[in-house]
């Protein structure tokens, strides 16, 4: 590998949101050290210069994914996620090839909000020491949940782990889980704030957590330093968290104007994550999914983009996730997707859906200022793309456009694709689910 790299006649798209403009990279060790006339005029005076001729491809930061669960290893089902996915050494092996193909789809940054086993912090520091490839990551623990559960209903017990989660019943063990879990280095905590109370369906999910308790968990994080996520689904559950200093939160559907108005105050980014539903709605249909489902979904996404709009114009940020780690968004597939919903649904142009999938994203790593843009000084994060992104966010989904991926100025080795991982004895619920790749797609297409 060369020391330095120049990457020219292409097009730079720096991540701010700016238009795309023909331009020069230069990159030596972990950063971009130059970009336009001035990576010229330096790399003729440097020895060891790699030279990439970009003619007619657009340079860009890599992809920020702010919403992966990188232990799921593409479930089926709560069932099959909480009661197959059983073995914490084979979850970890196989969360670190499922880096890899992250990486190699050109997200070089992912936030995982929570996992099995709080394996995050494994692969995190796995990742960063060198011994797996994958994304730069910021990671959460098990996620809090009361004993009412989360998304999964009846199958979250009263106290104790499962899964991705940890029931937490009191305001002393909040505070106890939420120190152990800095303790034990998580990054965030995650909060399933919302869940579905079994045999109610009319209002979907409801804020299972008292207000008092959302505020015991942000006092408790942010006394030592820690940022909160919440799972959010509604209105109520929006604007409470928002109220309670909450640092991010995923979903916020359904907001209404008090909801908007707390999250514009708070000046809370939001991670929509529509990518799921999306991929229901347009591809639900090749794997047996019924239609009540996609119209469900289809109207959560009408009925929530107006005022997400709205959010984004009032300065909230919009940031790209996927939910990258279920049969329906699997991993090195989908991480572009929210893009095509963020223009496509919520009416952004594709330089601010590409801003919210880059820059904003940095705030996820807690490495503002440092990726999620092409400019001197940054971390050489980026892909070079063959086409204009700006034109249409979908190139993204094209793995034989990407031309090259790089992560703190090391190019990812994107000819080593590593096939789907083969049979391994009860860790599938149902071996002959079709999980939604782009090969499905393309076949039935
Ligand atoms: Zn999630």
């Amino acid at each position: 590998m060369s020391e330095h790299t120049l990457i020219k006649n292409g097009s730079v798209f720096d991540g701010t949101g700016s238009a795309a403009a023909p331009a020069a990279v230069l990159i030596s060790g972990e950063h971009i050290t130059a970009t336009g006339a001035d990576a010229v005029t330096q790399a003729k005076s440097l020895n060891d210069v790699a030279s990439f001729d970009a003619t007619g491809m657009t340079v860009m930061p890599g992809l920020i994914d702010a919403h992966c669960h990188i232990t799921f290893d593409e479930v089926s089902s709560n069932d099959e996620l909480f009661f197959h996915r059983d073995r914490p050494g084979l979850a970890a092996l196989i969360a670190g090839t499922n880096a890899k193909r992250v990486l190699q789809a050109g997200v070089t940054g992912m936030f995982d909000a929570d996992g099995i086993f709080e394996l995050g912090y494994d692969i995190r520091d796995a990742i960063n020491a060198g011994v797996i490839e994958g994304p730069r990551m910021k990671t959460g623990g098990y996620a809090l949940l009361t004993s009412v559960g989360g998304t999964a209903g009846g199958l979250v017990p009263d106290s104790g782990i499962i899964g991705y989660g940890k029931i937490v019943r009191t305001r002393d063990e909040i505070i106890i889980e939420v120190r152990r879990q800095i303790k034990a280095g998580t990054d965030w905590i995650k909060v399933h704030v919302t869940g579905l109370v079994p045999g109610q369906k009319k209002h979907g999910e409801l804020q299972v957590w008292s207000d008092e308790e959302l505020q015991t968990v942000c006092d408790a994080a942010h006394d030592l330093g820690i940022p909160v996520v919440g799972h959010c689904r509604g209105a109520i559950a929006t604007r409470n968290c928002a109220k309670a200093g909450f640092d991010m939160i995923l979903h916020a559907t359904l907001m209404d104007d008090e909801a908007l108005d707390a999250v514009v105050k708070a000046n809370v980014p939001i991670v929509p994550t529509f990518t799921f539903q999306a991929n229901l709605i347009d591809y639900g249909k090749l794997v047996g999914a019924n239609e009540a489902i996609q119209d469900l979904f289809r109207r959560e996404i009408d009925d929530s983009a107006g005022k997400l709009r709205e959010a984004f114009d009032a300065g909230v940020p919009l940031l790209c996730g996927s939910e990258s780690g279920f049969s329906v968004t699997p991993y090195g597939e989908w991480h572009w997707k929210e893009l095509e919903v963020f223009v496509k649904n919520i009416g952004l142009s594709p330089e601010q859906a590409l801003r919210s999938a880059t820059y904003e994203g940095a705030r996820v790593l807690d490495l503002e200022g440092e990726v999620g843009e092409i400019a001197a000084g940054k971390l050489a994060d980026l892909i070079v793309i063959d086409g204009d992104p700006t034109k249409d966010v979908t190139i993204l989904g094209h793995r034989d456009k990407f031309k090259m991926v790089m992560k703190g100025g090391r190019p990812v080795d994107l000819d080593d694709r590593l096939p789907p991982h083969g049979h391994i004895s009860g860790w599938r619920v149902n071996d002959y689910g079709r999980i939604i790749d782009r090969d499905l797609v393309a076949e039935n297409s």
